[in-house]
């Protein structure tokens, strides 16, 4: 480390304090940012020259690792071609190949692609083909969601509307957030535990209101809202009462797909397809943003029987060809690589180390499902104090609330996963120390 990229990291992350919102960040107070070099594998280097495990991928998105050579290459191939052509009256291989691709490897069923730029925009999207279809069959009525509370399906607006009320700050967007209907979270966090009253609180929702253009819902997986897993056997449910009631059942697998809950996608564990799809995050292996919305032909077929036959939507930059080509080669590695086995080794190993975690006095939970390993504190964490706690262990995660969770890339080898393991161990009992 010289002398002068020392003063240039200050001087970098001087700026970077006065002039950028990082994500969820206050305006006036924001914490200190590490300033990332460079990153390759499950390492990140800092400018100090510090390396880091990284716990996150990144939110789920760079299930391959940092700096994949194939990943490079594709991009680097994609790019002599070009960048990007607009979407509107033009099409091109890589979008072609990507299209074929998730119709053949998504649940079957769904047919047509739309191609969105961000998860949240993908939401957007399926939310908007829901209440088309129900418009163009003469049900124009039915244009409320139903969703299930913990739930967490982006930051725009309406993503926004079917987000956990208390998570989600409703109240604080007041009558800018259109009022949807929610349900309770069930509570079996498996089949082997199932409880047929956790679908009480839905059923009184859709005997209360006949306006309900589609229940939208992480499938075995709620995010961001809070980490919880629930049993396949409700997700069975749900559709069969969307199927009883011609309602839509909207899937937002934007962080439960490609392998991460240890099948393809979540809704692979109840044996289920919905009719819309949302799929995002590691689509591109983690390196561009990007996403998709698939619906099955029910939806595209009675979209176009209306008086408004299309779907009134298109980004700027829709099918990015250098997303797809990276979106096409990153598929093509997980599907060619032992990734079933990767996420049951990784379940194993997440499983022996956090399980027992439970036992301490802090923790009031810890869960493993596929390659995702949540401790849940009685606590929140005080970022400010653990951030720092966790450099200097030498890991990177991202704890918010009282959860202190990883999601690893598939490509962690069982000795950093240790190290990532160990480091929380440690960390715990440093909490323990400071709450007391
Ligand atoms: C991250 C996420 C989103 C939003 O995706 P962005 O790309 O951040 O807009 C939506 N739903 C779920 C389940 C997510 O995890």
């Amino acid at each position: 480390m010289t002398h002068e990229q020392t003063i240039d990291a200050q001087a970098l992350l001087a700026i970077d304090h006065k002039y950028i919102l990082h994500p969820y960040s206050s305006l006036k107070k924001p914490l200190d940012n590490l300033l990332v070099t460079k990153a390759a594998g499950v390492r990140l280097t800092l400018a100090d020259g510090t390396e880091l495990i990284d716990g996150m991928a990144s939110w789920w998105s760079v299930i391959h690792g940092y700096n994949h050579p194939e990943l490079n290459a594709a991009l680097n191939q994609q790019l002599e071609q070009m960048a990007h052509v607009m979407f509107g009256g033009i099409t091109h291989p890589p979008a072609i190949q990507l299209a074929q691709t998730l119709v053949e490897m998504t649940p079957v069923g769904l047919e047509k692609v739309f191609f969105a730029d961000s998860g949240s925009v993908a939401i957007e999207v399926a939310i908007k083909m829901a209440l088309q279809y129900h418009y163009s069959q003469g049900q124009g009525h039915k244009n409320k969601l139903l969703t299930i509370r913990n739930g967490y399906h982006g930051d725009t607006f309406m993503a926004m509307s079917v987000c956990d009320p208390i998570n989600g700050m409703h109240h604080l967007w007041g009558q800018n957030l259109i009022a949807q209907y929610f349900a309770d979270a069930p509570q079996s966090p498996d089949d082997a535990h199932w409880q047929a009253q956790d679908l009480d609180s839905l059923d009184k929702q859709l005997q209360q209101h006949d306006d309900i253009a589609a229940i939208i819902l992480e499938p075995i997986v709620q995010g961001a809202g809070g980490m919880r897993f629930y049993a396949p056997e409700y997700l069975r449910q749900v559709r069969a009462r969307c199927d009883e009631y011609g309602i839509l059942l909207i899937a937002d697998e934007i962080a439960t797909g490609f392998g991460r809950t240890g099948r393809l996608f979540a809704c692979e564990h109840a044996g289920i397809s919905p009719d819309i799809l949302c799929i995002g995050k590691a689509i591109t292996g983690g390196y561009l943003s990007f996403a998709a919305t698939l619906c099955n032909e029910k939806v595209s077929d009675g979209i176009a029987e209306g008086i408004h036959p299309v779907l009134m939507h298109g980004p700027t930059f829709m099918g990015n060809p250098l997303a797809c080509a990276v979106a096409n080669k990153s598929i093509e590695l997980l599907l060619h690589s032992p990734w079933q086995q990767r996420v049951v080794e990784i379940e194993r190993q997440l499983k022996r180390y956090l399980l027992p975690l439970a036992q301490l006095s802090s923790v009031a939970n810890a869960r493993v499902l596929g390659a995702i390993g949540v401790i849940e504190l009685h606590q929140p964490v005080d970022l400010e104090k653990i951030q720092p706690a966790l450099i200097k262990l030498g890991i990177w995660l991202r704890p918010f609330g009282k959860l202190l969770y990883l999601m690893p890339a598939y490509s962690i080898s069982p000795a950093e996963l240790k190290q990532l393991l160990e480091a929380i161990s440690q960390l715990l009992e440093d909490i323990a120390a400071y709450q007391n």
